[in-house]
């Protein structure tokens, strides 16, 4: 097979026919620079990873504003209003379980955002532990508080 030089596919094929002879110049090379090497990982590392977090970081944070805007940008119950402590829920319960259901959070608040059947509210931290106590959809943390009772 012929490929042009310098092309992808030219380059796996050269890789996968030299595929040992580079492992080991690879291998050398690593041995005489480890220093480097290390550096050149961390480098690489802060690079992709840094710039895919801050990429999920700002979209969440893109769409979670979208959210509090649709949502009125304040607690239903008390009208608290510091968008840290607002949280989206869902109005019949069981929105952790949707989450889980739908495929995780980015799923979630996009299905949060493009709802228009009003299934979900801002509450406050507050006044959203007070909802999950008082309809007890909070399993774990009352059975967690009445294993303190005995
Ligand atoms: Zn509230």
């Amino acid at each position: 097979m012929r490929y042009k030089s310098g092309t992808k596919e030219y380059n796996r094929w050269y890789y996968l026919k030299n595929q040992d002879k580079l492992k080991r110049v690879r291998a050398k090379w690593y041995q005489a620079n480890k220093e480097r090497a290390t550096i050149n990982a961390r480098e690489y590392y802060i690079r992709t990873f840094e710039a895919k977090r801050n990429v999920r970081t700002r979209w969440y944070r893109e769409i979670r504003k979208k959210i509090l805007n649709k949502l009125g940008n304040k607690c239903i119950l008390c009208g608290f209003d510091n968008p840290w402590a607002l949280q989206v829920d869902h109005i019949n319960g069981g929105g952790t379980k949707e989450i889980k259901k739908q495929g995780g959070k980015k799923v979630y608040y996009q299905m949060v955002l493009e709802d228009i059947n009003g299934k979900y509210q801002l509450l406050c931290a507050n006044c959203n532990w007070i909802k999950r106590h008082e309809n007890n959809e909070n399993h774990i943390v009352s059975k967690y508080l009445t294993s303190f009772k005995k």
